[in-house]
């Protein structure tokens, strides 16, 4: 990890099962308990039925590549650094519908500017690793399936 990267907070309720699951290395997406549509990020009433009842459930952790950007400065310092880098859109297998954003690498711990932006195609399958930024943190990053 980066020296000074921020962290996330990982008590709140709304989100705390997901950064659970993350610890052990499992990624879950909310679902609706009344008509079971996934959502993410996570929120409290489902925006289709408006039920305030979900769940969480694991999902397989692949995906495709929906859209990338190369961030330039300005940036926090601790990414400016390291930039250029990239950072991908995944759309779940489960569901297109729910996308989650990271960075692609080639492993768990790879630095995020490894993979050179010019050879990242759209489309392109890829599924979750987690790397462990702190004892009790650990973020969804991306390699390619
Ligand atoms: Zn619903």
């Amino acid at each position: 990890m980066i020296e000074g990267t921020p962290l996330p907070s990982i008590d709140d309720p709304l989100d705390a099962p997901f950064w659970q699951a993350a610890r052990r290395g499992k990624l879950v997406v909310q679902r609706c308990g009344a008509c079971s549509r996934w959502r993410f990020p996570p929120r409290p009433m489902c925006p289709t039925c408006q039920s305030l009842d979900h769940r969480w459930e694991p999902v397989s952790g692949e995906g495709r590549i929906w859209s990338f950007v190369v961030p330039h400065p300005p940036l926090l310092p601790a990414f400016a650094q390291v930039a250029p880098y990239n950072v991908i859109i995944v759309e779940l297998a489960e569901d297109p519908s729910i996308r989650m954003v990271g960075n692609l690498v080639t492993a768990a711990g790879g630095p995020i500017n490894e993979i050179d932006p010019a050879t990242i195609t759209i489309g392109t399958p890829v599924r979750v690793v987690f790397q462990q930024v702190a004892e009790d943190v650990a973020l969804a990053r991306w390699v390619v399936a």
